[in-house]
């Protein structure tokens, strides 16, 4: 069973961290490029962007994240991990930085002009059953880049909610609310098939 790291700067780390381990996967927390470079995979949590790409910053993890994401390591990145997997945004806050790696332009807060936060089903390629979709401030992929397969699309608004390309997936919603394990079994089939 791989090792999945949980980036554990800022946001949900706890909740992933036991996802994760109700999947059996071994999931430890990552602040450190000694941490990081110990693991098969990693999880990028929601929370809020901006303090965790300052923070990277500040414990010297942003060039080796990215260094780790642009060399093939598997990233999840749900709601503001999604937003550090971009290559562009919008709506970012002044100078606000990414790890990228993902092909695509999302918008932060993008759902906010109509409601905060909803919650709601979602269809999502490969899964039998939708997800329970939980948004909070949440953003969408605006725009993807040819290599970048769409998942998920919002219902309502038919924006796009999950992504992925390579090794890289990406949802605007939070899989580790609740306890439905298959987005995080869908990452941990992505990180077994990469090693
Ligand atoms: N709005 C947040 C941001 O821009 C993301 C919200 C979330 O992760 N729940 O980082």
């Amino acid at each position: 069973s791989p090792t999945i790291g949980v980036l554990a700067l800022q946001g949900d780390v706890r909740e992933h961290v036991t996802a994760l381990e109700g999947l059996g996967v071994r999931a430890v927390t990552v602040r450190r490029p000694a941490e990081l470079d110990a693991v098969d995979g990693l999880v990028l949590p929601g929370g809020e962007s901006t303090t965790i790409v300052r923070l990277a910053r500040t414990f010297e993890l942003l060039e080796p994240l990215r260094a780790a994401v642009a060399g093939g390591l598997p990233a999840l990145g749900t709601c503001a991990g999604m937003i550090l997997l971009a290559d562009r945004l919008l709506d970012a806050a002044a100078g606000q930085e990414t790890i990228g790696g993902l092909d695509v332009t999302v918008r932060r807060n993008a759902f906010g002009r109509q409601v905060d936060s909803f919650e709601g089903p979602v269809r999502v390629a490969g899964l039998d059953r939708p997800v329970h979709g939980v948004f909070i401030r949440a953003p969408w992929v605006e725009e993807a880049g040819p290599d970048v397969e769409v998942l998920a699309r919002d219902e309502r608004t038919d924006r796009i909610v999950m992504v992925r390309q390579g090794a890289l997936m990406a949802t605007s919603f939070h899989p580790e609310v609740g306890d439905d394990p298959r987005i995080h079994a869908l990452f941990r089939e992505l990180v077994t098939h990469h090693a």
